[in-house]
């Protein structure tokens, strides 16, 4: 039933059966995809992250940084609703740097941290605003800016290495004004220019992250292949080459332990220090789901990235397929239901987050990444491209009178569209 081997994937659109005419409008529209332009960098962009091991002395240290920027956030949103409230001013991010230099004087407890970090947490305000104001023009409802309390404030970032903080990699140190020298765990090498230094919290851990410029790819040595990538929910992927991998649903396998948490920190009293380490309980278990899903999706894409040059994959709608059920009044009761599983399913599965995991590598080995129009990928024959029917987790094409995998049939729609030239189209 299925032809597998990459070998024979060039041969795909060749032994296609004669289509009748009437079938070839529905042809063209399959064709008509949308290919991205190929482009072989030799550098690109990358975020390292590394885990910073304070000692307890620099683990206070840095709780005050975040605690002091995070008042200066505060502090500024203030003033910008004031001055427009009391005298319909709008206060702008060079009114508000202009006034740090006073701020430092008058509490020392600010001065103690790098002058342009704190400038780069006034730009994240602006920033809030400016994005506010764009969905306000465009008529959506944004929500206002808001005070960040303690959970929500978990980063600084330093805009320049050398500024106020400096990376050492040859000691594995990372230097921060206020804060002294920490030592990092750097399980890689860090290449190109360190643009931006950054501090995160998550739980009791702290990290750092160094956003680099011009870091060199490392092309692959080509393997002549190509690969159409079907996402689904049963299988994570499939692929043209007859492989189906499942999905591990990091996140239903640890939903009981997540819910018994969760149950448990809704016993505590508000306030009190029993709640806030059961937040914190919870918050190691929604984490460690991220770190799972993570893994998977970084392991997958390395195989998929080593093993072909050329990968196809449906342009995704995620936003619109994960649209809120509740938002289809019409929809009866139990469609609502399924819908939420559904909804689930899909954020489970991450399909976005993989397919920037999969961009990225592929850029970086010099592979490319072609996405096409997914209409038509699950309802017509990847043999003879005419219309066929879905019985359950199967396609059933009358014309050829063949039973195929349904995602497996999708995943060599995707691959035909993918390898389709674009001259295709206009013929
Ligand atoms: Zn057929």
């Amino acid at each position: 039933m299925c032809r597998g081997g990459a070998e024979s994937l060039p041969g795909v659109s060749t032994c296609q059966l004669k289509p009748e005419p009437s079938d070839l409008a529905l042809n063209e529209d399959v064709l008509r995809f949308v290919v991205s332009p190929v482009v072989y960098n030799t550098w690109v962009k990358r975020t390292y992250t590394f885990r910073l091991r304070p000692t307890a002395r620099q683990h206070v240290a840095l709780q005050a940084c975040l605690d002091d920027h995070r008042a200066l956030y505060n502090a500024a949103l203030e003033e910008r609703r004031m001055a427009w409230r009391r005298c319909r001013i709008s206060v702008r991010y060079g009114d508000q740097s202009g006034q740090l230099r006073e701020i430092r004087v008058t509490c020392p407890e600010q001065s103690r941290w790098s002058f342009s970090s704190q400038q780069a947490t006034l730009r994240r305000l602006d920033k809030a605003f400016s994005g506010y104001f764009l969905r306000v023009q465009a008529g959506q409802k944004p929500g206002f800016p808001r005070f960040r309390s303690e959970r929500r404030w978990n980063s600084v970032e330093w805009p320049r290495d050398g500024d106020g903080c400096r990376f050492k990699p040859e000691h594995r140190q990372v230097y921060l004004k206020g804060v002294g020298t920490l030592k990092l765990s750097m399980h890689r090498s860090v290449e190109g220019i360190v643009k931006t230094i950054s501090v995160k919290r998550e739980g009791r851990r702290w990290f750092l992250l160094l956003c680099c410029d011009r870091v060199p790819t490392r092309p692959l040595p080509a393997t002549g292949a190509a690969v159409g990538i079907d996402l689904g929910i049963t299988a994570f992927i499939a692929t043209s080459d007859a492989e189906l991998v499942a999905n591990p649903r990091h996140g239903r396998k640890a939903a009981g332990r997540l819910a018994l948490a969760q149950q448990n920190l809704a016993r505590k009293r508000p306030g009190s220090r029993n709640r806030r380490s059961q937040r914190e309980v919870v918050a190691n278990r929604h984490r460690k789901v991220a770190n799972q899903r993570r893994d998977f999706h970084h392991q997958l894409a390395r195989q998929l990235v080593d093993r072909y040059d050329l990968l196809v994959m449906e342009k995704l709608r995620v936003k619109n397929l994960t649209r809120s059920s509740s938002s289809a009044p019409h929809v009866r009761a139990t469609n609502v239901a399924a819908k939420r599983a559904l909804n689930r399913s899909i954020l489970d599965a991450g399909w976005a987050a993989f397919t920037k995991v999969l961009t990225d590598k592929a850029e970086e080995a010099g592979r490319q990444v072609v996405t096409v129009n997914p209409q038509y990928t699950s309802q017509i024959h990847w043999k003879c491209g005419l219309r066929g029917d879905r019985d359950g987790a199967f396609f059933w094409c009358p014309h050829c009178t063949l039973s195929e995998h349904a995602d497996l049939n999708a995943a060599r729609n995707i691959l035909r569209a993918g390898l389709a030239p674009p001259a295709a189209t206009a013929a």
